[in-house]
Formats: structure tokens, sequence, C-alpha cells
């Protein structure tokens, strides 16, 4: 038995003193990726800060026709929020093909964001892994690694970001707010996540002692030319082995070039050109290459979802 205390927050001030009296602490949202790492011991916070009744779970359009989406706001509810099946599609079709309904009622939006990677030893404490306990080692690179990334690796851990609806944010250029005990400040979105490095320990660039108040999305949101595109073993409740999200603002041509099979697939080619295979996942090298042609493709002609998807739906 392992003891922590618990505590409810009462409103975001209140959240952000209690983490920063006790840096071992953790907050708890929806639980659904927390809890699994308390159990097998991975996590071990020395005290739960409950932030899941502040009022952080509004969907609201900015001044500048944005969307502001409160960090609370469970991924169901903001898949099939209105605003977001009219204008940005590719973000309620990426949190759609993740998980399973009951536990999309649970997650939340900041929970997403900060969910930890599901590579097999993370989990396995019997075993060395530099982002679990850092200096120990990385059992995956001479492991099983075929759910390994192949991009953005190093040779302290090759883990991948497990979430759905952050490969959405990320295209379409959303923006991460956060409060601590220095007042707010605003991430890039591209910037929010790390690669590992050297401090595979650290996944995302919040500090300790803040916490996600809510994700806003700029005007553009890609209604027409989008398509997110989920490879898995099976087509539900799996993780992703590739994931691509595309968003295309057609203007007869794509950059001074057709749109074409010929330019998608010139263009996967410069965006897979760092890629490195691992004894198990080198297939997805050439998988991802195909992903993104047949994405950007589906998106071009305004049919987000392949036939062959749709017939298995
Ligand atoms: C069986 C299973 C299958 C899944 N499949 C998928 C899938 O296919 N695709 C996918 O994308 N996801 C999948 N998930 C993951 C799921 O989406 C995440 O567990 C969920 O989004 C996490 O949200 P939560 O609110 O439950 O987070 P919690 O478990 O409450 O918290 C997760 C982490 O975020 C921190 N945190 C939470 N909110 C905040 C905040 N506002 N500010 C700062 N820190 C915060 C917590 O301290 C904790 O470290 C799956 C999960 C399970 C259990
Ligand atoms: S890939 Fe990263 S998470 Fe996996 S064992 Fe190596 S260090 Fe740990």
């Amino acid at each position: 038995m392992i003891n922590f205390q618990y505590a409810r927050a009462n409103d975001v001030a209140d959240a952000v003193r209690q983490i920063a009296a006790d840096p071992t602490g953790k907050f708890i949202a929806g639980g659904t990726n927390l809890i699994d790492l308390m159990k097998e011991n991975v996590e071990r916070p020395s005290r739960l800060i409950d932030i899941s009744r502040l009022p952080l779970k509004s969907v609201e359009e900015t001044v500048d026709g944005g969307l502001r989406i409160g960090a609370l706001v469970p991924n169901s509810d903001l898949a099939y929020h209105p605003l977001i099946q009219q204008r940005y599609p590719l973000l309620g079709s990426a949190i759609l093909a993740g998980a399973s309904q009951q536990l999309r009622n649970m997650a939340s939006t900041g929970g997403n964001l900060l969910q930890r990677t599901r590579c097999f030893y993370f989990y396995d404490t019997a075993t060395p892994c530099n982002k679990r306990e850092p200096g120990s080692g990385c059992s995956a690179i001479d492991g099983l690694n075929r759910i390994s990334a192949i991009l953005g690796t190093s040779e302290t851990c090759i883990a991948t970001h497990p979430s759905d609806m952050c490969v959405a944010l990320a295209a379409l250029e959303a923006r991460v707010h956060v409060a601590g005990p220095n007042g707010e400040r605003m991430i890039a979105f591209s910037d929010f996540h790390r690669l590992p490095g050297n401090t595979p320990q650290l996944d995302t660039s919040l500090h300790p002692n803040e916490i996600v108040t809510a994700v806003e999305l700029p005007a553009e949101g890609f209604a027409k030319n989008y398509s997110y595109l989920k490879i898995r073993d099976r087509l539900s409740y799996a993780f992703a082995l590739v994931s691509v999200a595309a968003a295309l603002e057609l203007e007869g041509a794509l950059r001074g070039q057709p749109a074409n099979q010929a330019t998608f697939a010139h263009a996967a080619d410069l965006l897979l050109r760092d890629a490195k295979g691992f004894a198990h996942n080198t297939f997805k090298i050439e998988l991802a290459r195909r992903s993104i042609v047949r994405a950007v493709t589906q998106a071009a002609q305004a049919t987000p979802q392949s036939q062959s998807d749709k017939k298995i739906r």
C-alpha cells in the first residue's frame, strides 16, 4: 500500500498554490492515465490535487474568430461540439479515433495533452527506462520497438507520444494557455511537447508548478480540405502505429506545384528524410510515407475518409 494525500482545488489559483507547495504532487482530471500509472507503480505522487471541478469546461469563441477550449472539457463533449464539427472537423475526427467512448467521456483536454507514452518498458518497472528513471538506460532501443518512434528519437529514448488529439492540434497550430505562480503564459503547440534529447523524463515544456487552463484554436479550421488518418493493428481501441493530420488551404496549386500524387509523395519524402528505423519498426517509414500521401490526397479531394474506411464502418 502506497499512501498519498487527496485534496480538491477550489479554483485555478488554489490549484497552482497546492502544486507549488508540493512539487511531488500531481493534478488529477479524468484519471484515465494517471490512475493506471499509479496502479503500475510508475507514478507515485505524494498528493493528488483534484482539479476535475474547476470551471474550465467551456468552449468559447475568441475575439479573433478562434475557439478557446477549457482544459477540463471532456474529449467526447469536444468531439461532438457543434462548433468543432462545423469548423474544426479534423480535431473531432482525431479525438473520435482515440480510446473508447467510455474513456473519452472521462478524459479531459488537458489530460490528453499530458498523457504519458505507451512504451511497454515505461510501464514495466522491472526494466531500465530513462523516461521513468533517468540514467537507467533505454530497454526499447535493443528490445521490442515495433511501437517506437521513427522521427525525433535520441540515444536515450525512442518513445512516441500516444495522443490522437494532439496530432490534429499540432496541424491546426493551436496554443496552450497555462497558469503558474508567476502568472499566465501561452505556449505554441509545436513547443509544448519536447523531443527526448538527453532529458526524456521531461515530456513537455510545462513547468512542474503550472496548470494547463485552456487550448486555443486559431480562426482557420480547414473545414473542407482535411483528413485524419490513423493506422493501427485493429480498427478501434488501439493506439496508432502511424497517424497523419492533413489540413490544406488550396488555391489551385501547392506552392507552385500541382496538387497530385507525385507532389504529395515528394512532400512525404521531405517530411521523412530524417526518419530512422530500429529492429522492429523500420516498416513504419514506408507506412508513414504512404499514409501521408493518402491523407493529403483525401484532404485535397475533400473526402476525409477513404472509401475502404467507409465500408468497414
Ligand atoms: C485503454 C486505453 C486506451 C486509450 N487509447 C487512446 C488512443 O487510442 N488515443 C489517444 O489519444 N488516447 C488514448 N488513451 C488515453 C486517453 O486519451 C488519456 O488517458 C486521457 O486523454 C487523459 O486524460 P485524463 O483527463 O483522464 O488525464 P489524467 O489521467 O487525469 O491525467 C493525466 C496527466 O495529465 C496531468 N494533468 C491533467 N490535467 C492537467 C491540467 N489541466 N494541467 C496540468 N496537468 C494536468 C495529470 O497530472 C497527469 O499527469 C487511452 C487510454 C486508455 C486507458
Ligand atoms: S523508449 Fe523511452 S520510454 Fe521506452 S524504454 Fe526507452 S527511455 Fe523508456
